[in-house]
């Protein structure tokens, strides 16, 4: 999540700020893009804000450029239910700051999708880019998607494996936008078309 630093010179001497907003972007609490002001004393690397829209308060580290507790992402609505059960506890993770929580769920939502379309099973043999590659061949995706899903499957495998390559949470936030794509060109196009077709059926 992005926030917007109101004057780099606040490292210096925060107090300067009192009443001006110090950092702008998305609130945790009331979800709104808002401005935050100073609302207390700095300690270490932390310092209370207060969002204008809702009051309420939230710490801003700005060594590490974090608001907590952090805002939980927007997501995609009407997603099939087995599907979404992985979407929104990646969703979790990323609030919790778990890019390898993320990460691996965001693997086992293209398994899942895979499922819906008949071209996998639970306890699959087949390869996750052997199920991405089903999909293409079925129609269910094209082939800017299935480059899109081999680096989710890519992080994926980095999230539940240990080696020199740790997921960190900007390569999520991009990964979660791929799988919106993905989301969006298959499950939700679906359910989009269907009821355009019924809005049709209804007129006649
Ligand atoms: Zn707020």
């Amino acid at each position: 999540m992005e926030y917007k630093i109101a004057n780099q010179s606040f490292y210096n001497d925060p107090s300067h700020y009192q009443g001006c907003n110090m950092i702008s972007g998305i609130c945790p609490f009331c979800g709104q893009s808002s401005g935050f002001k100073i609302n207390g004393q700095k300690s270490g690397d932390t310092v209370p804000l207060k969002c204008d829209n809702c009051d309420k308060n939230v710490v801003w580290d700005f060594y590490k450029d974090l608001v907590l507790p952090v805002a939980r992402l927007s997501s995609l609505k009407n997603i099939p239910v087995d599907i979404d059960n992985y979407y929104q506890e990646a969703i979790d993770c990323i609030a919790a700051l778990s890019p390898n929580g993320a990460a691996t769920l965001f693997r086992k939502l293209i398994h899942q999708v895979g499922i819906h379309y008949n071209v996998a099973k639970i306890n699959d043999n087949t390869s996750l880019m052997g199920i991405v590659e089903k999909l293409e061949s079925e129609g269910h995706i094209n082939k800017k998607l299935v480059e899109a899903l081999r680096r989710v499957k890519d992080l994926g495998n980095d999230g539940a494996h240990v080696n020199e390559n740790e997921p960190d949470m900007d390569q999520i936030y991009l990964v979660k936008s791929l799988i919106d794509s993905f989301l969006q060109a298959t499950v939700l196009q679906d359910s989009n078309i269907e009821k355009y077709d019924k809005s049709k059926e209804i007129k006649k």
